[in-house]
């Protein structure tokens, strides 16, 4: 069966030097908030090209703590919308819930999966106080146009890069640079994963900067001096030190596996397989390779019986999952349609030729 995600063989290439940090770590007797903490937030913010990256426990509390301190600056309150995709997952509309917000669904463009600009302005009310973006599957959101429309309505913009570690623009602007701040999760199987949780928040705001170190570590600022009812959500040394070591071979693996998604762009050739459309190269880093499909269930049945393993990213559009009953109402056709028709192909930096061959022949025999 060709995996797909073969997390073990992906590790094992980092094997010895994530053995190394290992070692460092636990020869230093600093455990938490030290300098492996340290060095990693430096190197992800120079390649994040921001002033801040800050370690946080995971992706979604990365999201959670932003929201969380734009209420405690007394820029946001709750009651507050905020616009965001309809058809990301569902941890982008949890962080805004969480802090007692209110997330408005807007449909994403059916051609890249990612927030529909044409369709932001009509959902702005006097209640909205920020867009938040998902450059969704890996790819960058037209993010010219979602900044021109927070600018011209005085929005805060929250990126959502759980997936989009390293995707640059046509000037070589990385994701995670455009808005006021961003999200990042360093989940095992995201772009740059650890081998646990872990995620990080960036940004150029040296207040909200602050204010977010101080949440992350119970509210404290100083050490038994508590300014917020804060939370725990550090990033400790051991997963700062193995993300430093997969830090420097991300941009590496990308391009390995833009190489796989440029043979499926070009020789995947079956009218009953739409692919993705991309803007440019640098634009998409591929988190997964999604397509769509009509009859999904019996393309994936179909792969299975060829030894090719999929994910379907994802199954169920948050609007119609248990925990949103409130919006069980709304009619998202478009997220609904991506929903019922995506399917996630087999990617990685560890696919094989034969595999990625056998991949593409299986495809075009459907
Ligand atoms: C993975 C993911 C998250 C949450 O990250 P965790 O580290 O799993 O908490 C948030 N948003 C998106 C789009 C994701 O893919």
């Amino acid at each position: 069966m060709i995996k797909f995600l073969d997390l073990l063989s992906i590790n094992q290439t980092y094997r010895k030097d994530l053995i190394i940090a290992f070692e460092r770590v636990i020869d230093s007797g600093w455990y938490i908030m030290g300098k492996e903490l340290a060095t990693f937030e430096k190197d992800f913010a120079v390649y994040c090209q921001v002033k801040h990256a800050i370690g946080v426990a995971n992706g979604l509390d990365a999201l959670i703590l932003i929201i969380r301190a734009y209420k405690e600056l007394g820029i946001f309150k709750e009651g507050d919308e905020i616009i965001v995709p309809a058809n990301t997952y569902i941890a982008s509309i949890l962080a805004i819930s969480a802090n007692n917000l209110v997330p408005v669904l807007v449909e994403p463009d059916i051609k890249t999966y990612n927030l529909d600009p044409s369709l932001i302005e009509q959902n702005v009310t006097e209640r909205t106080v920020a867009i938040l973006p998902v450059h969704l599957y890996g790819q960058l959101c037209n993010m010219d146009e979602i900044l021109a429309i927070a600018n011209k309505h005085n929005l805060k913009v929250i990126e959502d890069c759980a997936q989009s570690h390293g995707a640059k623009d046509t000037t070589g602007k990385v994701a995670g640079s455009f808005g006021n701040a961003s999200g990042f999760s360093f989940y095992p199987g995201k772009n740059l994963g650890a081998l646990g949780d872990a995620g990080a928040i960036t940004t150029n705001d040296d207040e909200l900067a602050e204010t977010l170190k101080a949440l992350l570590n119970y509210g404290s600022h100083e050490k038994y001096k508590n300014l917020f009812k804060g939370v725990n959500s550090r990033l400790d040394e051991l997963q700062a030190a193995f993300l430093s070591v997969k830090l420097q071979r991300l941009d590496y693996d990308t391009e390995i596996k833009r190489k796989i998604v440029n043979r499926y762009l070009a020789e995947i050739k079956n009218p009953k397989i739409k692919l993705p459309e991309i803007a440019h190269q640098e634009s998409h880093v591929w988190h997964l390779f999604v397509i769509r499909t009509e009859n999904r269930q019996h393309l994936q049945n179909y792969l299975k019986d060829n030894d090719i393993q999929t994910v379907i990213h994802y199954p169920i559009p948050p609007h119609k999952q248990e925990a949103y009953k409130e919006f069980a109402h709304l009619s998202l056709p478009i997220s609904e349609k991506i929903h019922e028709q995506v399917i996630s192909l087999p990617l990685s930096s560890v696919l094989t030729n034969e595999e990625v061959d056998h991949i593409i022949d299986i495809l075009n025999k459907y």
